[in-house]
């Protein structure tokens, strides 16, 4: 950029357009730097991300798209501009696809005449500055009114990564063009359906599985978390080899952010104790009967007391059995002190997360009877159990989902329940 041209553009960047900036971004401007704004990120997920860099042209291109009326998607990392009638997606690619520079020349493309302005053809975009190469598909619809491109990214989505690299990265996004000014629900929506038959196509014909990136949300209030204990001792918890594995699974970095299969591991490691805390609880029930001072063996009313309480074992819910876990193996201290931190009003009526009952401190009804309904129905709300009645109402958690994003203080506290019946079983 030209000494001039730099200078024009900072004047452009007051105080009022920065904090447009930040707002669209949802970041929190520090500074300017080597000709880019840096801001503070929020932590996301559970993974604090320090400052991030955007360049000072990619800035003022963001703020003459929200002039204009550009927007970021509710659901997707993403843009939707529709006076141009263009929607842009981050995706998240997986593995080494065919469409690598090596390969890409061996594909043709479907392509016809078109009235946009594309920024590169296929199938390579030539970055000269960093002399790099990357590849660019495109396909057009027969008429030439709409083109579905995956390509480096246009200046409103910028990579948020650290200014502390050497360069601006760029990344790929899927982009879709229409013919012209298109109304906003209707470019969110039918550019969302072009994207994901687009991405099912490159998938399934192609093996080149991309997905829609979801939003990420910035986690508030922070995830609340227990004290940690800092004495480090030898060993006394003996975990069998299955649970352990489980149980490790939400740590794995390698897998972050799979909010839905880090809340199954614990909801499994729950699961394999619940047959025998089962049992636990009838031989307790039973022999409860046998040691009353009523009971005759003689009478056949007495032994079917036996026969009932062992009968009402066996239809016993898996609702019913892990409200029994819960009480059995948690201690109720434990949960208070998990109520206790400061989760927003993540449990209450208003959480984030529909179809599931709150946690209300003050009802009657006891803490661990509350808990085992909720993670219950959670669990029935990811696994979609569509054998259930009962539950054949409540929509199914998608992983990824904007409600998965959200489901951190839940994971937090089905940890808090694995932990205590492991420790409880052993
Ligand atoms: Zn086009």
């Amino acid at each position: 950029m030209s000494e001039k041209a730099r200078e024009n553009d900072l004047e452009l960047l007051d105080t009022d357009k920065i904090s447009q900036i930040e707002k669209a971004l949802d970041l929190k401007y520090i500074k300017t730097v080597n000709e880019c704004l840096i801001f503070d990120s929020p932590a996301r997920g559970t993974w604090p991300q320090r400052e991030v860099a955007v360049p000072i042209d990619g800035a003022i291109e963001i703020l003459q798209a929200i002039d204009r009326g550009a927007e970021r998607m509710a659901e997707h990392e993403g843009w939707i501009d529709p006076e141009k009638g263009f929607a842009e997606f981050e995706v998240n690619q997986h593995g080494i696809n065919a469409f690598r520079p090596q390969s890409i020349s061996k594909f043709k493309f479907e392509i016809h005449p078109c009235s946009h302005a594309h920024a590169f053809d296929p199938p390579f975009a030539r970055d000269e500055s960093r002399d790099h190469i990357s590849t660019v598909i495109r396909v057009t619809s027969r008429d030439g009114s709409t083109c579905i491109e995956i390509s480096p990214n246009s200046a409103l989505c910028i990579p948020l990564t650290s200014h502390e690299r050497e360069q601006v990265r760029t990344q790929r996004t899927l982009k879709v063009y229409f013919g012209g000014a298109t109304e906003r629900s209707e470019l969110l929506s039918r550019s969302r359906d072009l994207a994901n038959s687009f991405l099912f196509e490159l998938n399934a014909r192609h093996r080149c599985p991309y997905s829609l990136r979801p939003k990420r949300e910035s986690l508030s209030p922070r995830p609340r978390r227990g004290a940690i204990a800092y004495t480090v001792r030898f060993p006394k918890t003996p975990v069998p080899n299955n649970i352990a594995t489980l149980f490790s699974i939400p740590s794995d970095f390698t897998i972050r952010g799979n909010h839905t299969l880090f809340y199954l591991s614990y909801y499994q490691v729950l699961e394999h104790y619940l047959p025998a805390i089962h049992r636990r609880e009838t031989v307790r029930k039973v022999r409860r009967i046998l040691r009353s001072l009523d009971f005759d063996e003689e009478k056949d009313s007495s032994v079917l007391q036996i026969l009932n309480s062992v009968e009402r074992s066996r239809g016993a819910s898996e609702g019913d059995q892990l409200r029994i876990l819960v009480e059995e193996c948690v201690q109720e201290g434990k949960l208070q002190e998990f109520f206790a931190l400061d989760h927003g009003s993540h449990f209450g009526n208003k959480g984030p997360i529909s179809g599931i009952p709150a946690i209300n401190l003050k009802s009657g009804e006891s803490l661990a009877s509350q808990v085992a309904k909720r993670i219950y129905m959670l669990r029935n709300r990811i696994v979609h159990a569509k054998d259930d009645a009962r539950y054949a109402e409540s929509k199914v958690l998608l992983p990824l989902s904007r409600e998965a994003m959200r489901l951190y203080p839940d994971i937090e506290l089905i940890r808090v329940l694995a932990i205590e019946v492991i420790a409880d079983n052993r």
